[in-house]
């Protein structure tokens, strides 16, 4: 079964390294032909708007929808939150993109600062017991609400820093930039992509 990463912009290369520790084949997913053929799929951190840009250049807003909505597990981190979210809040920086609507969580891009303002902080994630995730935060949105179709899966302290709906998760965090795989291999375990 294929795995994939959409790889239109951001840090598709640190995702694809750390996905392909676990399942080696993993594709970089740039068309629906590339879409078609894949049973997991994660959406990297970046520019939320430009990725939202380049997703309609390359038609991918239907594809990507008609997946979605037939229960592709998806593992989205940071810009592809954001992309996912079905309510943004105005950010103070910068326009904000059309989304799938999909999560449903209100997210404010860009909520903790500017890039200086970008941290590590420790996360504890549902259903991953031990030492907490080390979660790295680039510019990343902030979870403002959790909608009734949404359930929190990850905290920073008292604040959500994750969710999920069924399949679907969505994480302000990067967990391809923690050297920690623990995140990637729930969510691949879950999706059936590995053992
Ligand atoms: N600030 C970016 C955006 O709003 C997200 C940052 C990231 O993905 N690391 O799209």
């Amino acid at each position: 079964m294929n795995v994939g990463v959409l790889a239109l912009q951001g840090d598709v290369p640190e995702h694809l390294r750390v996905v392909r520790e676990l399942v080696p084949d993993t594709i970089s997913v740039r068309s629906a032909r590339d879409l078609d053929s894949v049973a997991a799929l994660f959406l990297p951190g970046g520019e939320s708007t430009t990725i939202a840009r380049l997703i309609e250049e390359m038609g991918l807003w239907a594809p990507l929808r008609e997946r979605i909505g037939g229960g592709l597990p998806i593992l989205a981190t940071c810009a592809g939150l954001i992309l996912l979210a079905r309510d943004l809040a105005p950010s103070a920086f910068g326009r904000d993109p059309p989304t799938f609507g999909v999560l449903d969580v209100r997210v404010r891009r860009n909520d903790y600062g500017t890039q200086r303002e970008s941290f590590e902080a420790p996360v504890r994630v549902e259903g991953i017991p031990g030492k907490r995730f080390p979660g790295v935060f680039i510019r990343s949105p902030r979870i403002l609400g959790v909608g009734p179709d949404a359930a929190p899966i990850a905290w920073r302290g008292e604040e959500v820093v994750g969710v999920r709906a069924g399949p679907v998760w969505g994480l302000t965090f990067h967990p391809e930039l923690a050297g920690d795989l623990r995140v990637h291999r729930k969510f691949l375990t879950e999706a059936g992509a590995i053992l």
